[in-house]
């Protein structure tokens, strides 16, 4: 395929389930997040669309996710899904740390045993969150609105982690310094109630400050993001999960 012809990839957004076909056929390839279990078993009984990916999440901010986390349940649904996410951990939440550590270490091991990547939120918990990924070591790991130090940095690239950069963090010296463009991934972090035709032109703002950053042209650096979750795929080996469109995407890179 044609650089030109590629669609965006956001690896982190949160889209409504309840948005039509065609409002979703506006939001380019997209891995759509969600914030608890009950919210990907929602999404999963809606209509599938080719371009989207939908996580089976549980966020360290939702306290009746985290309060009624059941690791069997969750496991059983990360098994149907390409990608865990949203996960994480977060100081600045109500709920209590200890029993966001548990969470995430029980989807940290199911992410292992199953070869899921996982997308990580880590607000004010960056150190405990590497802590926790150096112990758990799951397949791959997609740091998502990273804003840990320059050592904390260095970590997470030390231990194969990608990084989905938002275009309001795009231009932090942490990232052309430290990430090599191997490991970038673009997000919007989109939420749900924007439309999902504001996700292209937001991805294109990120990818314009990150080709400015890295010295490559556009087109170049989207060939790079699809080729670097093309990575994250091959590693995992989720790709007869993933839709019909992204999956097609990924095949024809080669060509
Ligand atoms: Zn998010």
């Amino acid at each position: 395929m044609n650089a030109p012809g590629l669609p965006t990839l956001d690896a982190h957004c949160h889209l409504d389930s309840s948005r039509t076909a065609g409002e979703l056929d506006a939001c380019g390839a997209v891995l759509a997040m969600t914030l608890s279990p009950d919210e990907f078993e929602a999404a999963l009984a809606r209509p599938a669309h080719p371009f989207i990916a939908r996580g089976a999440g549980c966020h360290p901010g939702v306290a009746g996710a985290q309060e009624a986390f059941n690791p069997e349940r969750f496991r059983r649904l990360a098994e149907k899904a390409a990608v865990v996410g949203e996960i994480g951990l977060d100081k600045a939440s109500t709920v209590p740390i200890e029993t966001q550590v548990r969470t995430f270490r029980a989807i940290l091991a199911a992410a292992a045993e199953l070869g899921r990547p996982v997308s990580v939120h880590s607000r004010h918990a960056t150190g405990l969150v590497i802590d926790e990924l150096e112990r758990a070591r799951p397949p791959a790991v997609i740091l998502h609105w990273w804003l840990g130090s320059a050592a904390l940095t260095s970590r997470a690239v030390g231990l194969g982690c990608w990084f989905s950069i938002h275009s309001s963090i795009a231009r932090q010296s942490r990232f052309r310094a430290w990430v090599p463009v191997e490991r970038v991934l673009v997000e919007t972090d989109q939420a749900y109630e924007d439309p999902p035709s504001a996700v292209p032109p937001r991805i294109e703002q990120a990818e314009n400050i990150l080709a400015e950053q890295y010295k490559m042209e556009v087109i170049e650096l989207r060939r790079r993001i699809w080729m670097n979750f093309g990575a994250i795929v091959a590693r995992t080996g989720v790709s007869s999960l993933l839709p019909g469109g992204i999956a097609g995407v990924l095949g024809g890179l080669g060509e």
